[in-house]
Formats: structure tokens, sequence, C-alpha cells
């Protein structure tokens, strides 16, 4: 490998490649000492080009431990988060089962479009259903280990890591890694972010609420859950968000039974976040899942839904409610997937995948029996 010229620069302008010894100004104030021209007229031809390194120059540079990044010029955000860098995108070894959409140039999950907009719920069979515990175990598993990371300082970025690696310790897929392109293996969403968060490097901070989101894949089932978690010392009002917004999950699972339409799981949900002056948000929604990531039925949380179809025994679904402080209306930012309020208050939400039984539910993420959680406290 040579080394670097220090004394023979060349001229920026492609094709020229005289020596040059001029140097742009805003590149010395900007300390950027990358490009060197030979003359006026070349740095003029250049200019364009040129002036976007100093952009991105701009973009990276931090002040005050606040990030000066920012991707979107002229974006208005709703609220105070701001995105900050992400790490390259992570690898899962190839002797690890992976879904249809993991080698998808765009994330395209083929065998869900082949039947998008059938209204038809699989039953699983007892061999299907053993598969669907053993997934929603191990996400389970995976989510402990990234909520247990959750702390002033730590980037959801490092939660990523943490979630990555677990999975893959468990011979599981994470399963959002390059679903529709999305690069990073769990979402976390913060504050008043609702859901579809993309882990990025921003340091968490004191008062903050973030939801870690994991799914995995395993033996060609998904399983997945969300929690959201207290980092430090959270406001009362954040507090109560987050455990009433547990509660509509909660109180929606116990009307869970072969019989119950799907949609009644909204008129329950939106009854209690209403009671206590918050909203539902109407977006997003739960859904089927099994083989499939994400199919019908699809479950909506909010009240007089027009959702079709009943339980019955062997259907497998997620509940998933995200409660708002004042808004329910989200608006998506730039990256195309972090979904925030308009308001910009906080928004919080919780999730199971569950088995529909003979006389009930059984949760299929739950928590394991006797482990202490943060929520029995509230
Ligand atoms: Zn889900
Ligand atoms: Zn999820």
């Amino acid at each position: 490998m040579a080394t670097m010229e220090l004394n023979g620069k060349l001229c920026e302008t492609t094709g020229c490649e005289k020596p040059a010894s001029l140097q742009c100004p805003t590149c010395i104030k900007l300390k950027l000492d990358s490009s060197f021209f030979c003359s006026q007229e070349c740095f003029k031809g250049c200019w364009n080009e040129h002036k976007k390194l100093h952009k991105k120059a701009k973009e990276i540079t931090t002040t005050n431990g606040t990030s000066a990044y920012n991707p979107w010029p002229g974006f208005k955000f709703t609220g105070e988060l701001r995105p900050y860098p992400q790490t390259p995108i992570r690898t899962v070894p190839k002797h690890i089962n992976r879904p249809d959409y993991a080698d998808h140039p765009e994330g395209f999950p083929t065998s869900e479009r082949a039947i998008r907009g059938s209204t038809n719920i699989v039953q699983l069979n007892d061999e299907d259903q053993e598969s669907m515990r053993t997934a929603c175990k191990l996400a389970r598993e995976v989510l402990d280990i990234g909520s247990q990371a959750v702390e002033v300082g730590v980037t959801a970025d490092e939660i990523d890591r943490l979630v990555h690696e677990a999975c893959i310790e468990r011979d599981c897929y994470p399963s959002p890694l390059n679903y529709y392109n999305f690069p990073k293996s769990c979402c976390t969403s913060i504050n008043e972010v609702i859901c579809h968060g993309i882990p990025d490097t921003r340091p968490l901070k004191d008062g903050d609420i973030v939801n870690i989101d994991v799914t995995v894949y395993y033996n060609d089932f998904h399983g997945d859950l969300n929690e959201t978690l207290f980092v430090g010392n959270v406001p009362e009002s954040s507090k109560n968000l987050v455990k009433v917004t547990h509660e509509c999950l909660s109180k929606a699972i116990e009307e869970v039974r072969p019989g119950v339409r799907y949609r009644d799981m909204g008129n329950i949900i939106q009854k209690h976040a209403q009671q206590h002056g918050y909203s539902v948000v109407r977006t997003y929604c739960g859904h089927g899942i099994h083989r499939l990531f994400h199919t019908s039925p699809n479950v909506p949380h909010y009240a007089k839904n027009k959702a079709v179809g009943v339980m019955k025994p062997g259907h497998a679904f997620t509940i998933e409610p995200m409660i708002s402080e004042g808004t329910w209306r989200d608006e998506t930012w730039p990256d195309n997937w972090t979904a925030v309020t308009q308001d910009g208050k906080r928004s919080a939400q919780f999730e199971h995948t569950l088995l529909v039984t003979d006389t009930g539910c059984d949760i299929l993420t739950e928590r394991p029996k006797g482990q202490p959680w943060f929520m029995d406290k509230l």
C-alpha cells in the first residue's frame, strides 16, 4: 500500500490534474484540508459540486453535545427529538434461517404480498402453535436483554447491537432487518415517536421514555413484542401515560377468546385511553403473525373500526396499542419510517403476541412468572 503524497496536491477538477496550491476559504474555515485547485477558474467550475462537501461537514459537526447533524434541512420537526447518524448495517450469519425479504433488494416480503388483501385468518395446527411458542419465548428473551441496557447516556444503536447479537446467539433472524429495507434489527421509539423509530447514535437522556420493539424469526415463525421503558427520572405525566397504555393492552387481552370480533379490541382500548384523557393512534394496527411477519387479521386499536374477522382457536396475532398524550394524528419523518405525533407530545406502546385457545388466549410473549418488573411498582 502506497503512502499519501504530501506536497504534490493536484487540482480537484476532474481531468485537470495540474499542481494545485489554492485552497477554498470555506474549507479552511471548516478545517477541511481535502480540496485544492490550480486556479480561480477551476475553483468556480467545481463550485456546485464542491460546496456539497461544506454542507456535509456542517451536518456532522457536533456543538455543545447536541448533534448539528440534520439530514433534512427545511423539514419541520413536530417535537424536540432529532435524528442522529446511524451505524453501518449489521449482518446475520448465513447459517441462520432467513425470511424471504432478508435478501430482496427492496426488502419486499414476497410471501406476504402474494396474499395481500385476503381476510382469511390461518388457524395454526398443534405443531405450528409449538413453533410460535418457541419464537415468542426467544423474542421475550431478546427484548429483556435490550431493555436491561436502557440507561442515561446509552444509545439506541447500542441497544440494537445487543438485540442483534442476542438474536444471533439464539439462531434467530432479527425480523425488522431489511423488512422493506428497514436498516436495523429492532425499533426504538423515543418520546414523541409513536413507532418504527430507527436506532441511531443519540444518547438516551434523563427523562426520556423509549419503546423497544423486538421481533425474531426462528424455525420459519415470527414472535413479536414491545415495551416502553423509563430513562432515569421520568415526569409523573409520562409514567401515567405508560401505565395507562399497559392497562389498555391488558384489558384488551382479557377479552380475547373464540367468538369475539377483532373490531371489539379497539372499543376496549379507546374507552380506557379516553377515560384518562389520552388518544389512540389510528394509522398503525396489530396484525396476524406466524410464518408471515404481518398478515390478517388487521387489529385496529381505535373504537368503531371496521376490522374483519372473528377469533377462533389457533389464531395468532398481536395487540399493540399506541396511546398519545395529545393528538392521535401522526406524521412520518423523511426517513419514511419514524412515526411521530403531530403535536410533538409523547406516545407510549406495549405489544404482545397472542394465541387464541379454546377458552381464551395464551400470551406467548409473556414475561416469565416471578420476574420483577418496574411496571409492578407504578
Ligand atoms: Zn407487531
Ligand atoms: Zn412489534
